[in-house]
This record gives structure tokens, C-alpha cells and sequence, in this order.
């Protein structure tokens, strides 16, 4: 693997995880990886999704307990592998403020932005896409997402974009991004303006076999051509065995679109790796 660094983990200080954090980064030193970030979600105010596991609190971080336990890891592992404490912070318009005094309450070395929800509902149900085009669903979480990032800038990689494809009720797999060309492009280009990247997600290659990560190549593309250099990796895993998963895929997929390098945070700025060129 060539790849060293997995930048969006997941632990038990999520909702949606029970996984040790010693486990995760026993797993990243095991595939001889460098760096590891954990990025624990905190999604402030989440909406009633008709879900009975989920509460307005189910993905706020105790952010203290968190941090407590990464700097007990980060001594425990001194020399052995660098460990980084992010976030994954969920964005809603009527959230900028609250999350903007979030990002500045610990010393975060990454800030993943992700749009869980759009207008109040969550495209992980399948309540989300009654009625209406999968194209009609993607055009609301793009229209959402640049909403969000216009009102919020405090990140540095605007995480898994286009994934309401993983969540598609047809099961397609990919979905051709020409129609929201403009929409799109507004995206990238503030990003681009800000000095912010992309996460480059692997989950729907190793969770679903799909042939794209989150964002797809014709994005990834498209990003490049405008300018952006800024692209991380992760996983996305939710337990230690999948920290890594198809890493190699993901840089197969990268050099496809254009990239060189990838970036590797700490103190919320990019160190830039080489990619291994692909043949
Ligand atoms: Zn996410
Ligand atoms: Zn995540």
C-alpha cells in the first residue's frame, strides 16, 4: 500500500461506533501506515429522521473525553505511528455559529465538513428520495452543500461528496454528473478559492463493491482541472478491520483524475505526499 495515512476513522466517541480507538490505530500501525487522524463525528441538532436510535444529541462528541483518550494513544504510540485528532462536523445553515465555536475548542489538526442532511432530512432513509428523481435527490444535497459551505468555511475537506449515491433505491451504482455541471463547479471553485480539498472516501468500494469512492472521477476531474490539489483519504470505518480498505483502488482512482499528491494534516495544514504512479 502506498497510501500511509487514513484520515477518516471512526471510533466509539461517534453514535454510530463501538470500536476502541487503540484498536484503530493497532490496525494502522499493522498495515504499516504513518499517520493516522481520527475523525469522530459531531453532527449538532441532528433532525427527527423517524429513526428511534437517533436523538438531537446521538452524534454529539464529548469532545474532552475524546480528546483525553487520543493524547493517552498519541504518548502510547510515540514512534511507532503519528496520530492526529480531527473531526468529522456535520454542516446546517442555522449551525454556522455554533460550529464555527466548535472547530476553535480544541486543538483540531483536521476538520472533515459533511452534509448529513439536507433541508431538516437525512438521505441515508429511504423516505428521502419518495416522490421524486434520484437526480432530483441529488440536485437538493448539492444545492445543500453549497449553501452550507457558503455560510461555513471553517474546514479544510469537504467530505464525501456525491454519497447519496451508497444510498440510491435503485442500487445504481454511479450517476452521470453533467446536468449539475454548474452547480458543481460553483462547489469546487470556493472550495479551490479557500485553499480546501477533498475527502476521498473509499467506503462504497469496500463496503458495496461500487467502482467510484465519494467523490467519483468525473468530480475528481473536474476539481484538478480548476485547480485543486488537496485531496485526503479515508476509509470511513466504523471498526479496526476496515481501516485502509481499498486504499490501493482509491490511488488507482486518484492518479486517474489527475493527482500527483495527496495531503496529510496536522495543525490544520496540508503536508504533501507523493502518489505512486499507477500504471
Ligand atoms: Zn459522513
Ligand atoms: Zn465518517
Amino acid at each position: 500500500m502506498a497510501i500511509l495515512a487514513d484520515q477518516h476513522v471512526h471510533s466509539h466517541h461517534s453514535g454510530d461506533s463501538t470500536e476502541r480507538m487503540e484498536a484503530v490505530a493497532e490496525r494502522a500501525v499493522r498495515l504499516g501506515m504513518t499517520d493516522l487522524c481520527f475523525t469522530d463525528h459531531n453532527d449538532f441538532d441532528y433532525p427527527d429522521v423517524g429513526d428511534p436510535r437517533v436523538t438531537p444529541t446521538t452524534f454529539c462528541l464529548d469532545t474532552d473525553a475524546y480528546y483525553r483518550e487520543y493524547l493517552d494513544l498519541r504518548a502510547h504510540y510515540a514512534g511507532r505511528i503519528s496520530l492526529q485528532y480531527g473531526v468529522e462536523l456535520g454542516l446546517q445553515p442555522q449551525l454556522a455559529g455554533e460550529n464555527r465555536a466548535f472547530a476553535a475548542s480544541k486543538p483540531f489538526d483536521l476538520i472533515i465538513a459533511s452534509i448529513h442532511v439536507a433541508n431538516r432530512r437525512d438521505p441515508y432513509y429511504p423516505s428521502f428520495y419518495e416522490g421524486r428523481t434520484e437526480e432530483e435527490a441529488m440536485r437538493e444535497m448539492l444545492e445543500a452543500t453549497l449553501e452550507n459551505i457558503s455560510l461555513y468555511d471553517d474546514f479544510d475537506v469537504l467530505g464525501h461528496l456525491d454519497y447519496i449515491i451508497r444510498y440510491f433505491p435503485s442500487g445504481r451504482q454511479t450517476m452521470d454528473m453533467t446536468p449539475f455541471s454548474g452547480l458543481l463547479d460553483d462547489i469546487l471553485r470556493l472550495l479551490i478559492l479557500r485553499g480546501q480539498g477533498l475527502d476521498l472516501n473509499t467506503a462504497p468500494l469496500w463496503k458495496k463493491g461500487y467502482p467510484e469512492m465519494n467523490p467519483s472521477r468525473q468530480i475528481l476531474t473536474r476539481y484538478r482541472e480548476l485547480g485543486g490539489r488537496i485531496v485526503t483519504f479515508g476509509s470511513d470505518a466504523h471498526q479496526a478491520e476496515h481501516v485502509g480498505d481499498a486504499f490501493d483502488l482509491a490511488e488507482k482512482l486518484a492518479v486517474e483524475s489527475g493527482f500527483t499528491e495527496y495531503a496529510v494534516f496536522r495543525n490544520r495544514k496540508p503536508d504533501m505526499r507523493k502518489l505512486t504512479s499507477v500504471s
